[in-house]
C-alpha cells in the first residue's frame, strides 16, 4: 500500500492546498495530511484548530487522514509507514526552498522521496499569509478558502486585533 504524506502549516488551509490534496490522493492508496505543530512560527490558528478545519473539509474522503506532527518530517513519515512526501510548487520561489528541503530530507533518510505537484494556474497566487493579510483588512477571501472556514478566519482576525489594541500580544 502506498501511503503519502502532505506536510504543511495550513494556517489556514487554502483552496490551493485542497487542490494538491485532491490530486495527490489519486496517486496513492492513502494520503496523510500532516499539520506541523510549530509554535515558533506564531500561527494564527492552533494546531488543533488547523486539524479540525481539515477534518471538517475532508470528512467525506475515506482515503485521506489528517494528523498533526512535530519534530522531523522524516521521522513522522516513517512512523506512519510512508516514504513519499508531497509538496506543492507555485513557481521558482517555492522551488529553491522545496528543492533544498527535499535534499535535506533525503540526507536524513535516503528512502524518502519528495513528489512535487505543480499548482493549478487558478491557485498559483494563493498563500496562507496572503489570506490572513486580506482578511485583516476586511477584504474578500471567498475564492481563496473553503466556505466553512471563512468566518473562522474573520473571527480570529477580529480577536487578534482586539488583543493587540489591549496590549495582549
Ligand atoms: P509550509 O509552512 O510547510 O510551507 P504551507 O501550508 O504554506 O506550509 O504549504 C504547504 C505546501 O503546500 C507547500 O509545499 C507549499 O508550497 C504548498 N502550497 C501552498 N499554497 C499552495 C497553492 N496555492 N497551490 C499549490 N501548492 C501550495
Amino acid at each position: 500500500m502506498h501511503i503519502a504524506v502532505y506536510p504543511g502549516s495550513f494556517d489556514p488551509v487554502t483552496n490551493g492546498h485542497l487542490d494538491i490534496i485532491e490530486r495527490a490522493s489519486k496517486l496513492c492508496d492513502k494520503l496523510i495530511v500532516a499539520v506541523l505543530d510549530n509554535p515558533s512560527k506564531m500561527p494564527m490558528f492552533t494546531v488543533e484548530e488547523r486539524v479540525k478545519h481539515l477534518e471538517l473539509i475532508l470528512k467525506d474522503k475515506p482515503d485521506i487522514e489528517v494528523r498533526s506532527f512535530s519534530g522531523l518530517l522524516v521521522d513522522f513519515a516513517k512512523s506512519v509507514g510512508s516514504n513519499i512526501v508531497v509538496r506543492g510548487l507555485r513557481g521558482v520561489t517555492d522551488f529553491s526552498y522545496e528543492f533544498q528541503m527535499a535534499l535535506t530530507n533525503r540526507s536524513l533518510d535516503s528512502d524518502i522521496e519528495t513528489l512535487f505537484i505543480s499548482a493549478d494556474t487558478q491557485y498559483l497566487f494563493f498563500s496562507s499569509s496572503q489570506v490572513k493579510e486580506i482578511a485583516l483588512f476586511g477584504g474578500n477571501i471567498d475564492n481563496m478558502v473553503p466556505r466553512i472556514i471563512k468566518d473562522e478566519i474573520y473571527k480570529k482576525v477580529v480577536k487578534t486585533q482586539g488583543m493587540q489594541k489591549s496590549g495582549g500580544i
